[in-house]
């Protein structure tokens, strides 16, 4: 894949790039492995202070940076805002608990002593230069969540992030250093898949974390694990939605469309699959139908779009023959099922896609763009086998006020998330990631900054 800035609303290839020389790679090596060197060493006060600024300079880029996103990527223009607008969230919220994240831990006295010892604690260390391998769905939000708490911890960053997302990449860069962070605490590479490998395997590079497909995590933990090195993975996902009969059905179908549909579609943790209990299946599918139907599609610069292109003609491809192979045995197509008559970019119509059974490609596999599936169930443990009758785990959607229906939920969905009554979000405060093929290792909270420390217990005789 070219390392290229490609409108997706048009098809138009606006700019191409030429990937690192490997002489460049080594340069930005070298230099992050020199600057982790003094920048392991610095206090919270000064990470939190370029965090910040960070932060502000974010802020003032808003529109320049959102208008690149799109362009890039195709997200809906007033999402690309609200992104950029979460990230400098986030900047702040580690900015200003990092320290407290982590804080020393002292163990109880009474097992300092008996373990013979006079004094200990756990003291949270940086690991050292950190792979990025980012994809292009949220292109500023997917690096900005792995790097705010990264270089609180004090490592350094190197981002390889999707070819479809050159501008982005560098601008991502450009704003750390316009922060003032030292250069070579963030570096973008700009470099094709097959250049991963070696710079996982460079004895400098401490750590990768990934974002994206099954395939992508697969290859580099493999390589990963060879060098073992620790890895993070957070991959694909394709989240149940159930709705009970106690669901407020209104709310229920307003959030049931939101959540499928934002980002175009192509977010691991968009509801994918929306499991309806018998009693409101019809009144649900009805409604749900009519919503996503009524979806505004069209450029993603428009202010009043709600549905823009897919990022990559690739991408609708993959999406075109799922939804094929699934009509081909009889699933039945509500609405959409169809490319939209008249614009030439990535465009597919929101669908809705009932009678989906076990067979079909799209029972298993995750569909990345903005077509539903509905299912109908006779109770709640049937909504939960369907639900956990996925080989992915990252979140899960419930609506219902029973709270023993919600314990149960808690107790048995395969997920790394459990969210009622609305749709699943990613906060700085609350741990993201999942389980089965999701990934393992998490983003986010004090257990993501967790993840790239060493953790080092200090003992005194
Ligand atoms: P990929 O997983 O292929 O891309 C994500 C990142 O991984 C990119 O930076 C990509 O680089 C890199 N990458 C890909 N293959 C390798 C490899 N073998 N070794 C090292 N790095 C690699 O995403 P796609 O854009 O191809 O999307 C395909 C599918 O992935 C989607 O349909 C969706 O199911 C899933 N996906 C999930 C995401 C999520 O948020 N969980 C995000 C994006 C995709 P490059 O761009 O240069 O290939």
């Amino acid at each position: 894949m070219p390392i290229a800035t490609v409108n997706p609303a048009t098809g138009q290839t606006l700019e191409t790039f030429a990937p690192f020389s490997l002489d460049e790679v080594e340069r930005r090596l070298a230099l992050a492995e020199r600057t982790y060197a003094s920048w392991r060493t610095t206090g919270f006060p000064e990470r939190a202070r370029l965090l910040h600024r960070a932060a502000d300079l974010l802020d003032e880029r808003q529109e320049d940076i959102a208008r690149t996103m799109t362009l890039e990527m195709g997200k809906p223009i007033g999402a690309a805002r609200a992104e950029a607008a979460k990230c400098a969230k986030a900047m702040r919220w580690y900015a200003d608990r990092s320290h407290t994240l982590l804080a020393d831990e002292r163990p109880a006295p009474e097992d300092v002593a008996d373990s013979g010892g006079t004094g200990a604690y756990v003291r949270y260390r940086p690991l050292g230069p950190v792979l990025a391998v980012m994809p292009w769905n949220f292109p500023f939000w997917q690096v900005v969540r792995f790097a705010a708490p990264a270089l609180m911890a004090g490592n350094v960053g190197l981002l390889k992030h999707a070819s479809n997302v050159p501008r982005t990449a560098l601008a991502l860069e450009e704003l750390f250093l316009a922060a003032g962070y030292p250069e070579g605490c963030f570096q973008t590479l700009l470099i094709g898949s097959a250049g991963v490998e070696g710079v996982i395997r460079d004895r400098r590079v401490a750590a990768v974390t990934l974002t994206g497909s099954e395939g992508a995590g697969r290859a580099v933990a493999a390589v990963a694990g060879d060098e073992v090195k620790k890895t993070v993975l957070e991959l694909g996902g394709s989240d149940p939605f159930l709705v009970m009969p106690s669901a407020d059905l209104p709310a229920a179908v307003a959030k049931a469309v939101t959540a499928r549909v934002q980002n175009n579609g192509q977010s691991c943790i968009a509801a994918k699959r929306f499991i309806v209990h018998a009693e409101v299946y019809a009144a649900f599918l009805a409604a749900f139908t009519d919503r996503m139907r009524e979806l505004v599609v069209g450029d993603p610069m428009e202010e009043a779009t709600e549905v823009g292109p897919l990022a990559t003609s690739q991408g609708r491809a993959d999406l075109e023959e799922l939804v094929a192979d699934a009509v081909a045995q009889g699933a039945v197509v509500e609405c959409g099922g169809e490319r939209p008559e008249g614009p030439t970019g990535w465009y597919y119509l929101p669908t809705v896609l009932s009678g989906v059974t076990p067979g079909m490609r799209i029972h298993h596999e995750e569909a990345f763009g903005p077509v539903a599936t509905v299912y109908r169930a006779e109770s709640l443990a049937e909504a939960v086998a369907i639900a956990n009758d996925s080989p992915y785990g990252l979140s899960s959607n419930v609506w219902t006020t029973d709270p023993a229906e919600q314990a149960e939920c808690v107790r048995d969905l395969q997920a790394g998330g459990v969210f009622f009554n609305g749709m699943t979000a990613s906060h700085p405060a609350f741990p993201f990631g999942g389980t089965k093929r999701s990934g393992y290792g998490r983003e986010l909270s004090g257990h993501g900054i967790r993840e790239f420390c060493n953790i080092t217990t200090v003992w005194n005789g």
